[in-house]
């Protein structure tokens, strides 16, 4: 049976977000907290967490207030609300005195649907005031995971908002958050006081994102490569560990005709907040950047996150690639990683502050990182139940679509944990893999010839591989725990698994690294620096998508909005795809509800049937 106001809440979705469906779970969670239910909703970045308290705070009555921790984004996501006619405020400390009364006399007088701010504010004994003497729809918590201590984004502002179960007690609290963990689930229901509420948790899978981790080779030019034959003109984030890194990487890109801004915490706070500004804003942008930049990002348009050096654990990773492909069209994950990454990174935990219980657990997030990077299987299937999710071959990452062949590697790694052994037993001497490199080969470098290297029975006696395949055979056995890496110069030594190899009781296959494939990519076209549409169109298409692109530009400039606030790519997609001819065709692509309908229409419906007819002129269209 459809209650009345599960009725209610479709008409919202397909007359105001221009939608024919809900997604996965949003309609059981609208429809419960419509009902006044308290909910705990786990859903993936880009899973559609927004419209399950947005339709619930306009259908039901009253205001819905969303706690954000994201004040730079909080005006960008008012103007998304009132492009789609909703109406939307927010207070937060960046309005002036009048501005805040005008805010709070709407919602007094019940003007508004949906009103966002910060923690820190609303817990003030003058704001609990003011929402007591409103009508509040609901309160919506976003980004819930922030009031879990261990987690990496704690606020300590979120832990004051239990205070709203008790002053509060009618009014139905929805959590939100993409950190799928159980310790933080758990952990956000009993801070916040929802150990009643219903718990929603969707699948993480986000199958429009391909994953792929190629072995690192030059990661600056193998960047520049994977965006210029796969995502020329698209926005993008880079992420980089290091300040350093991001700056010569942003520089590098640019000198390529890439355009790229810099992220980081050392910038002075104007720069990041404009370079932040004009990312959300302008087509076509990549951004490098640390981790320090991301969360709360919902622009729909990503085409693609890359990292060129290996993050810190498998959570990280999964809340960055995340940030790909929200609007569900094809996007990439992509990462180089190499035998660098590992030592540096084991480096880094071994010097870092904490004591053994954290770096032990550091270690472990290192390991299943690792073990994602070295996988011969699917890498979704391997993300997937990192989170406690089965699932079968995806066939849209790279060990699916390439299945690595394996080789068996025993040999090698025996012989390369003899050298270790008596490097350390007959010289007292410990190196990095460059000069372990060096011994196995009986190559004579000017250091080793100094200790007489030659002399040892393990000199060259692994000629037969080169450099290149040696270091690909460390960075694997270190992933295994083969060998282990120590200190500041990344010596190696014999890791606890290397023991049953070294007795011959255990075989080691390896992945055999594919050759870089440098040529025969260039699937979407599009020369460089120019846009190419996320999907591959025939060229009439794409100039048309181009058109649209362009005049979606001007209109947010006009409006000094982000573009997506006036259509994002799945709805021009749509367009391009649909060619309608009238308003009522328009009306019913994915995305276009009635506001904007009446506000673009007529614009739209003008450029798709100009591109029609001088497509059907066009001379170049003619055969032969
Ligand atoms: P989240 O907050 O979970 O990361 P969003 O709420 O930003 O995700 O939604 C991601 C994208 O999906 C947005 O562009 C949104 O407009 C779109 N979207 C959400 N729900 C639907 C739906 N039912 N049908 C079509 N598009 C949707
Ligand atoms: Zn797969």
């Amino acid at each position: 049976m459809i209650t009345a106001s599960l009725e209610s809440a479709r008409t919202v979705l397909s007359e105001v977000f221009g939608y024919d469906s809900f997604r996965g779970e949003q309609e059981a969670v609208v429809e419960h907290v419509v009902a006044g239910g308290d909910a705990v909703v786990l859903m993936p970045t880009g899973g559609g967490k927004s419209l399950c308290y947005q339709i619930p705070s306009i259908v039901r009555p009253g205001t819905g207030v969303v706690v954000s921790p994201l004040i730079a984004l909080m005006a960008d996501q008012v103007a998304a609300l009132e492009n789609l006619g909703v109406r939307a405020a927010y207070l937060n400390s960046t309005l002036t005195l009048d501005r805040v009364h005008e805010v709070e006399r709407q919602f007094l007088d019940g003007e508004l649907d949906v009103l966002y701010m910060a923690p820190e504010r609303l817990v003030l004994p003058r704001t609990l005031d003011l929402l007591g003497r409103g009508s509040i729809a609901l309160f919506a918590i976003d980004e819930a995971h922030c009031v879990s201590q261990w987690g990496h984004d704690f606020r300590s502002d979120y832990l004051g908002l239990h205070v709203l179960a008790d002053r509060f007690p009618g009014v139905p609290r929805i959590a939100l958050t993409a950190t799928a963990t159980r310790a933080t689930h758990a952990e956000l229901t009993e801070r916040l006081s929802l150990q009643d509420a219903r718990h929603f948790v969707a699948s993480f899978d986000r199958p429009n994102i391909e994953y792929r981790i190629v072995p690192k080779d030059g990661p600056r030019a193998q960047l520049i490569d994977f965006i210029t034959t796969e995502h020329p003109g698209h926005c993008g984030i880079v992420y980089c560990l290091s300040r350093r890194g991001v700056d010569q990487l942003a520089e590098a890109l640019n000198a390529r005709g890439i355009a790229a801004l810099p992220y980081h915490a050392g910038l002075p706070q104007e720069v990041r907040a404009g370079n932040q500004a004009r990312f959300l804003r302008e087509d076509g942008l990549v951004m490098v950047a640390t981790i320090a930049f991301g969360m709360g990002i919902d622009k729909p348009d990503v085409r693609f996150v890359a990292h060129v050096d290996l993050p810190r654990s498998v959570e990280g990773y999964y809340q960055e690639t995340g940030r790909a492909g929200r609007d569900g069209l094809p996007s990439t994950a992509w990462m180089a990683y190499g035998l660098g990454d590992v030592v540096s990174q084991r480096r880094l935990i071994e010097s870092g502050e904490g004591d053994e219980a954290f770096k032990r657990r550091s270690m472990s997030h290192l390991d299943a990182m690792l073990a994602l990077c070295e996988t011969v299987d699917c890498r979704r299937v391997q993300l997937l139940s990192y989170f406690g999710e089965d699932s079968g071959p995806c066939g849209n990452c790279d060990t699916c679509k390439n299945p690595p062949a394996t080789w068996d590697a025993t040999v090698e790694v025996q012989k390369l944990l003899s050298a270790l052994i008596r490097l350390d037993r007959e010289r007292d001497q410990r190196f990095g893999s460059g000069q372990v490199i060096d011994v196995l080969r009986g190559k004579a470098g000017d250091r080793s010839r100094a200790s007489r290297h030659e002399e040892l029975s393990v000199w060259g006696v692994g000629a037969d591989l080169s450099e290149a395949q040696w270091r690909t055979v460390i960075r694997q056995a270190l992933a295994r725990s083969l060998v282990v890496s120590h200190g500041d110069y990344g010596v190696l030594v014999p890791g606890p698994a290397g023991g049953p190899v070294l007795r011959g009781e255990e075989r080691v296959f390896l992945r055999e690294d594919p050759a870089a494939k440098k040529a025969g990519r260039s699937r979407r076209g599009g020369p460089q620096g120019r846009a190419a549409a996320p999907i591959e169109l025939e060229p009439a298409d794409a100039a048309l998508f181009e058109q649209l692109r362009s005049w979606r530009a001007e209109q947010a400039k006009e409006q000094g909005v982000p573009a997506y606030v006036v259509f994002n790519d799945a709805t021009l997609y749509g367009v391009v795809e649909a060619k309608p001819a009238s308003i009522g065709e328009l009306g019913g692509i994915s995305g276009v509800g009635q506001k904007k309908l009446d506000r673009y229409g007529e614009a739209v419906l003008g450029i798709v049937s100009g591109a029609g007819t001088s497509d059907a002129e066009a001379p170049d269209r003619e055969p032969g």
